[in-house]
């Protein structure tokens, strides 16, 4: 009969999780580097590769990519997908082409920040009734770290709106001369009704202090500050169907028919704009659609996440 193997001696135990808990604390100490931005994620990716089965080799790839600020988990996901990497494979683990990829992606992601340098003002903008200023307002409650940029309008204000906040609501004669001193990043008549525009003194200051601003205008808008920033990021919000769209448009109205099919014109050539911006994003969930446009932002510093 084949002897139980012996346990191993008490001592050894001992050791091996002292060693356990060492190789824990010097993992956790490189995702800290990383989340302050000491270290950079290509640089961790090297030394794994260098030295497999040192603290870095020992590092998961899902924990290298969620120590970025700005990247949670759902993009966290979104990237290990395109990149084809499983979920469980630590840095030191990772095949050649897989090594690659990742290397690839850190990288572009590393030129981007550098290269553009501060710009991280991002234009959300889409059809009417798709829930901008739901998402816009999920971004002001959640991350107090990104500016959102409050516009001035002609338009009176509504029940609940506060001014310095919604809006700042000024007269016609204010207006104008906000346009003459220049003092607009971009202005429009939306609706054939009221003037809406971006200050473009808190906007100029909040980049220059490396902060994200986010702006919510119309789609004239974000035509006119990609003209005058060609460093802002074009987001367009998506409803999650033409069915929804429509619901949402229409859902609730009293409007007559006519009115109704006038709106359904406007979201269709709203919708074909799309194709003029650099990211869409679907508002199934404000939450959600929230948090993929502060990704968008590549923030720097530590964001607060709902
Ligand atoms: P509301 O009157 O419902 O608050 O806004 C009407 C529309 O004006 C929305 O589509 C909103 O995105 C747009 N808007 C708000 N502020 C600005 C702005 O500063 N510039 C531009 N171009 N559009 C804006």
């Amino acid at each position: 009969m084949a002897n139980k193997r012996p346990d191993p001696p008490e001592v050894d135990r001992a050791a091996a999780s002292r060693a356990a808990v060492a190789a824990r604390r010097a993992r956790a100490a490189v995702k800290a580097q990383v989340a302050s931005g000491e270290r950079s994620a290509l640089e961790v990716l090297t030394a794994a590769v260098n030295d497999r089965d040192g603290v870095e080799g020992g590092l998961r790839t899902t924990e290298l990519l969620t120590s970025i600020p700005a990247i949670g988990p759902t993009k966290m996901h979104r990237i290990m997908n395109d990149l084809g990497i499983s979920p469980i494979k630590r840095l030191g683990g990772l095949g050649v082409h897989q090594r690659e990829r990742l290397r690839d992606y850190l990288a572009t992601r590393a030129t981007t920040r550098r290269g553009t340098g501060l710009s991280s003002l991002v234009v959300l903008a889409g059809p009417t009734a798709v829930g901008k200023g739901t998402v816009a307002g999920y971004i002001r409650e959640n991350y107090p770290n990104v500016l959102l940029s409050v516009s001035a309008t002609t338009r009176k204000p509504r029940k609940g709106e506060v001014e310095g906040v919604s809006y700042y609501f000024v007269d016609d004669a204010e207006f104008d001369r906000m346009i003459a001193a220049d003092e607009l990043l971009e202005w429009a008549v939306v609706h054939n009704a009221s003037r809406y525009g971006t200050p473009r003194r808190p906007v100029d200051e909040a980049i220059t202090a490396g902060k994200s601003v986010l702006l919510e205008i119309d789609l004239q808008g974000a035509r006119a500050v990609r003209r005058a920033m060609p460093e802002a990021r074009l987001v367009f919000l998506l409803p999650p169907s033409w069915e929804e769209m429509v619901r949402r448009l229409i859902g609730r109205d009293t409007e007559d028919s006519t009115e109704q099919a006038r709106r359904l014109e406007t979201a269709k050539l709203e919708l074909a704009a799309q194709a003029e911006f650099d990211y869409r994003v679907v508002n199934a969930d404000a939450g959600e659609a929230a948090r993929e446009v502060v990704d968008l932002m590549e923030f720097h510093g530590a964001l607060a996440r709902p």
